[in-house]
């Protein structure tokens, strides 16, 4: 397995924090012209762009933004023109109506006029999206899923203006399995046992519970698949231990250890952290079913979208007041977004 360096060359061109956004997409960029006119240019003031990262053909990698910072790389707006959240071919953007520049890492492949990095660019790249998963951990304790809705590239947050970026033959699927392939030697393989589908233990890191975690098991569908639409039984509240889980519309596979017949794959909804004794059910916790206030904003005072007050949402991570809140119950959508506990109510 290879190894790279990082040169940090920081630039102008960023807006401190991520208006209370956690990071959890990557964006692929190429840049025009040379490598050494495309540093030139993210260092320029005056060019009011940046990446957080940009990789030379030979897989040289220089920074140029922190990662808990706002890149100028491919933002978003609600004007209405060419860079609207709506004319996004991703249903997250277009749902958030935040600027995409909060929430994602920006990479750029220079020296790449066809579209196409070299054999080392990509290798570099797979390994810095591997470093900068572990960064993630280390500052929010979460990672970006490498899957190909959440390594994205340009043209896809803004289609009217950057359809060619970093372009149609960039190779997403080839560069997400190598930064899966290449995860360190002593990460546990995913379970094989099962026919479903698994995520690479990075991925896992986005949902409340892991393998081996006991949970209570609130009653409803058990489905055969991490897939299936269909349940097929529903069973009633039991406490369960987690065996496999995947990023899935039903993310975590049960089975009960009270004997209670649970076996199989259920949804985010319908799994709880064990309540320690009966007068505790009042209490936020991670893993609570919980709605949000109406006028309530982001940890930070950013706005919410309309969408995520009438859903109701998992909690994922409590710091104090700092809770972040991802899935939906259905399991159809994923936010990450940090509220005041104040601004929750248990559903
Ligand atoms: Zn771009």
């Amino acid at each position: 397995m290879s190894s790279f360096n990082i040169t940090q060359r920081l630039s102008p061109n960023m807006t401190k924090g991520r208006q209370g956004q956690i990071p959890d997409h990557f964006c692929l960029h190429t840049s025009g012209g040379t490598f050494t006119s495309a540093v030139n240019t993210v260092l320029n003031p005056a060019s009011q762009v940046s990446y957080h990262f940009l990789i030379s053909k030979a897989g040289e990698i220089v920074q140029f933004v922190n990662i808990e910072n706002w890149a100028w790389a491919n933002g978003t707006n609600n004007s209405g023109g060419n860079l609207d959240n709506s004319r996004s071919t991703l249903e997250l953007v277009r749902q958030r109506r935040l600027n995409a520049n909060w929430y994602t890492v920006s990479i750029s492949c220079g020296d790449m006029p066809a579209g196409n990095p070299s054999k080392e660019q990509l290798n570099a790249c797979a390994w810095l999206i591997r470093h900068i998963n572990r960064e993630l951990q280390r500052i929010y304790g979460v990672q970006i899923p490498l899957r190909r809705d959440r390594v994205v590239g340009h043209g896809e947050i803004t289609p009217v203006t950057r359809s060619g970026c970093p372009g149609r033959a960039f190779p997403f699927d080839e560069l997400i399995r190598l930064a899966n392939n290449e995860s360190s030697p002593s990460t546990p393989a995913p379970p094989t046992q099962s026919s479903t589908q698994h995520t690479s233990p990075a991925a896992d890191t986005a949902l409340a519970f892991k393998v081996g975690d006991t949970v209570q098991f609130t009653g409803g569908g058990v489905y055969v698949s991490s897939n299936a639409s269909v349940p097929a039984h529903s069973r009633g509240k039991s406490q369960c231990r987690v065996t496999h889980t995947a990023n899935a519309r039903n993310p975590y596979h049960l089975v009960s250890t009270d004997n209670t017949r649970v076996h199989g794959w259920v949804v985010a909804g319908d799994v709880q952290a064990i309540q320690s004794s009966s007068n505790s059910a009042s209490v936020i916790r991670v893993g609570s079913r919980v709605r949000l206030n109406p006028g309530a904003k982001t940890f930070t005072g950013g706005n919410i979208s309309a969408f995520v007050f009438s859903d109701t949402w998992i909690v994922l991570q409590i710091n104090g007041d700092r809770v972040v809140i991802n899935n939906n119950i259905s399991g159809t959508n994923a936010i990450m977004t940090p509220v005041n506990i104040r601004d929750l109510t248990l559903a």
